[in-house]
């Protein structure tokens, strides 16, 4: 399914339930947040080498809270009037000319901290992440 698909089964969802009065895009952020927090609660305190999420009902919900966050997102893309799919190609895009492969491929660090980054040879002109 695709992200307009699903985006309209979210905006239908909330129309079905008149829940657009309470979706503003100040709310929808914050909840997006909420959810990701929740997403992130079910891996809080795995010990490292051990399964992640630490037990197999934890496990069980990071589909339900990742579904939450996306949910989110969609409503929050769809009242601020974001094309989520068009933000993301533009977003790789230019991540792609932070992060050419040769420079970083197996190592994680900051753009901007790989001895041989030129910022200006690729355009970057924030320090967002990708
Ligand atoms: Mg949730």
């Amino acid at each position: 399914m695709d992200l307009e698909e699903l985006a309209r089964r979210v905006r239908a969802f909330a129309d079905e339930r008149d829940w657009g009065k309470f979706h503003s895009p100040r709310n929808l952020a914050m909840a997006v947040s909420v959810e990701a927090g929740e997403l992130l609660e079910l891996f809080l305190w795995a010990e490292d080498g051990a399964a992640q999420p630490a037990s197999p009902e934890r496990a069980a919900r990071v589909a339900d809270e990742a579904a939450d966050v996306l949910i989110c997102l969609l409503n929050l893309c769809d009242r601020a009037d974001v094309d989520l799919g068009d933000a993301v190609v533009r977003k790789l895009a230019r991540a792609a000319e932070k992060y050419p492969p040769a420079l970083v491929r197996g190592r994680a660090l900051k753009y901007d901290e790989y001895p041989t980054w030129d910022g200006a040879a690729h355009g970057a002109t924030d320090d967002s992440e990708p």
